[in-house]
């Protein structure tokens, strides 16, 4: 499959009808809600633009990173911060191809370097953060690591799927 984010993605669209292909829409579906809640609410939001998925996205993370006694808001604010940047990681210059065309040729990007990747800067944290720069240092680790979980778990679904789908391909063979 060549990309199976997209592909939930276009299951989650279609009509569950259309027997002719022999993975199913629906067996897509099946598999990738057998995902941890949080990653399918991912999923929807970031491949699927389901907007109603993102305020259960949020809370949960929020919910999972608010230390005791932390103020609820605060960490909502730093995890709506980080969802936002994971929504829109690509590169403002190249919209994401890591390539763009220079007097009729296609060169490497130079703002992302070919990564296709957004680098979100302290000034752009601090806006969104309502923080000065100082504050937005001092978070930066906390950012990070929230960054590295919505990896993981985006990855963990794609893997879980994966492995869902193989499941399906051994009983019918
Ligand atoms: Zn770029």
């Amino acid at each position: 499959m060549p990309n199976l984010r997209e592909s939930v993605a276009a299951a989650l669209n279609s009509s569950l009808d259309s027997d002719d292909l022999h993975e199913r829409p629906v067996d897509r579906l099946g598999a990738f809600s057998k995902s941890e809640r949080i990653g399918t609410l991912l999923w929807r939001v970031k491949y699927d633009n389901d907007a109603k998925s993102y305020k259960p996205a949020l809370l949960l993370l929020t919910r999972l990173f608010r230390k005791q006694k932390e103020s609820r808001n605060f960490i909502h604010s730093i995890c709506k911060c980080v969802l936002d940047e994971w929504l829109m990681d690509k590169c403002r210059h190249c919209g994401g191809n890591g390539q763009v065309i220079q007097a009729q040729t296609l060169v490497q990007c130079s703002s992302c370097n070919g990564t296709g990747i957004h680098r979100f800067k302290d000034r752009e944290r601090a806006r969104a953060l309502k923080m000065n720069l100082d504050q937005v240092e001092k978070l930066n680790k906390r950012l990070g690591q929230i960054h590295d979980y919505l990896g993981d778990i985006d990855r963990k679904v794609n893997v879980k799927t994966n492995i869902e789908l193989e499941k399906w391909k051994d009983y019918e063979n």
